[in-house]
C-alpha cells in the first residue's frame, strides 16, 4: 500500500472561495459576515471535484490513501481575527470531513488550525479536539508563522506554543509544519516562502531541547525538509559547534521529512542524507506544481517515480517509505484501514 502523507483540498468547488470573500468583504462590516451554514456544496461537486484530479492521479500513480487537508495557501491565518480563522478554519475542515466521508478507502484527515497573529496557540485546542474527536482527522497542520510572510511569532520552540503541544501529545496527533500564503512580496509563497519555513523550523528545533520537554511530540517538515537535507553538514557542524547532541539522537526522534521534492537527484539526496525511518512518502497533488517536466516526460509531483528509481532501497526501506512510517508517525492511522479510520470518526 501507498500512503501519500501530504494532499490538500486545492480543487474545492468555487462556492468555497465565494464564501470566504464575502467573509473578507465583512471584516469592515461585521453584519453582513456569513454563515458558515450559508455555504452549499453538493455531495455530486464534491465528486466532481475530486474525480479528475486527485482521485485520478492516485489511481495513475498506483497510490492509495491521501492524508488531505485544507488548501494551504488559503488558510491565510493573518487574515481577520481569531473569530474570522476559527469560522474558516471549521468551513474548510468540515469540508475535508465530507470528502474523507464520501472516498473512505482514499482519503484520511487533517486539519487546518484556527490560528491567528499574536493570539495564544491554545486557542486553536478546541477545533483541533473537535476535528480529531469527531471528524476522525489524525494530525493537524501548524503554521510557524501566522503573519504570513512577516515572522511575528515566537518560535516553534518557545513556550508560547506549549499548550498546543500538550494537547497534541495527548491526542497522540502529529503536525506537519505548514506555513500559508505570504504577504510578503520578498517571498513567494510555494516557491520561498513554504522552503524557507521548513528549513526555519528545523533550524529553530537544532537549537532547542523541545524534545526533552516533549519526547513524543513529532512534526513532518514537508517539501523534502527544505533545505535541510542538501545542507545536512551544515546542520551537523552548526549543532556540534553549539554543543548540541548528535542530529540523529537530538531531533530524529521526533523530526520527520516528506518526498515532496520534484526531481529525482532530490530525492536520491533525502534518501542518502536522512535516515530511512525519517521519510514519508508525499507528493502534495493537486498543489504547488503541477506541470510537466519536459524532461520526463512525467508531472513533476508525480514523486512515486523518483521514490521508484531508488534502486539502493531494500523493500523493506521501500515498505516504510510508502507505509509503514506514515502509519507510526500518525498512530492514529497506525494498524487501520483508512476505511476503518473514517468509519470511527462517523461513529463519534
Ligand atoms: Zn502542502
Amino acid at each position: 500500500m501507498i500512503i501519500d502523507c501530504h494532499g490538500h483540498y486545492t480543487t474545492a468547488p468555487s462556492e468555497l472561495e465565494a464564501w470566504r470573500k464575502r467573509q473578507i468583504a465583512a471584516l469592515d462590516d461585521p453584519s453582513k459576515t456569513p454563515k458558515r451554514s450559508e455555504l452549499v456544496i453538493r455531495d455530486d461537486q464534491i465528486r466532481e471535484s475530486l474525480e479528475n484530479a486527485q482521485l485520478k492521479m492516485q489511481r495513475e500513480r498506483g497510490t492509495d490513501v491521501t492524508i488531505f487537508s485544507p488548501r494551504a495557501s488559503f488558510m491565510a491565518h493573518h487574515v481577520g481575527d481569531e473569530s474570522t480563522s476559527r469560522e474558516w478554519s471549521m468551513l474548510c475542515n468540515d469540508l475535508v470531513h465530507r470528502v474523507c466521508q464520501l472516498y473512505p478507502d482514499n482519503f484520511v484527515g487533517v486539519c487546518q488550525l484556527p490560528q491567528s497573529p499574536g493570539v495564544k496557540p491554545e486557542s486553536c485546542i478546541p477545533e483541533l479536539e473537535r476535528c480529531v474527536n469527531e471528524l476522525g482527522m489524525i494530525g493537524c497542520n501548524l503554521n510557524p508563522d501566522p503573519s504570513g510572510g512577516h515572522w511575528k511569532e515566537p518560535p516553534l520552540t518557545d513556550r508560547w506554543w506549549y499548550p498546543l503541544y500538550e494537547k497534541m501529545v495527548e491526542l497522540d496527533v502529529p503536525a506537519m509544519v505548514h506555513v500559508s500564503t505570504s504577504c510578503n512580496p520578498c517571498f513567494h509563497a510555494t516557491g520561498a516562502h513554504y522552503i524557507n519555513a521548513d528549513t526555519t523550523a528545523f533550524m529553530q528545533f537544532l537549537t532547542s531541547d523541545l524534545f526533552r520537554d516533549f519526547p513524543t511530540l513529532r512534526f513532518i517538515i514537508p517539501h523534502g525538509g527544505g533545505a535541510v537535507p542538501y545542507h545536512w553538514g551544515r546542520y551537523k557542524g552548526l549543532a556540534q559547534d553549539m554543543k548540541r547532541p548528535p542530529l540523529k539522537e537530538h531531533l530524529l526522534n521526533n523530526v520527520f521529512f516528506d518526498t515532496c521534492v520534484y526531481h529525482y537527484p532530490g530525492i536520491e539526496l533525502l534518501s542518502k542524507v536522512i535516515p530511512v525511518d525519517n521519510i514519508l512518502f508525499a507528493s502534495e497533488m493537486v498543489g504547488a506544481v503541477r506541470g510537466i517536466d519536459p524532461d520526463t516526460g512525467h508531472h513533476y509531483d508525480d514523486t512515486r517515480r523518483y521514490v521508484d528509481q531508488l534502486k539502493a532501497l531494500s523493500a523493506s526501506d521501500r515498505h516504510r517509505i510508502f507505509e509503514g512510517n506514515a502509519r507510526r508517525v500518525f498512530p492514529r492511522f497506525g494498524t487501520k484501514t483508512a476505511r476503518e479510520v473514517n468509519a470511527a470518526a462517523r461513529r463519534a
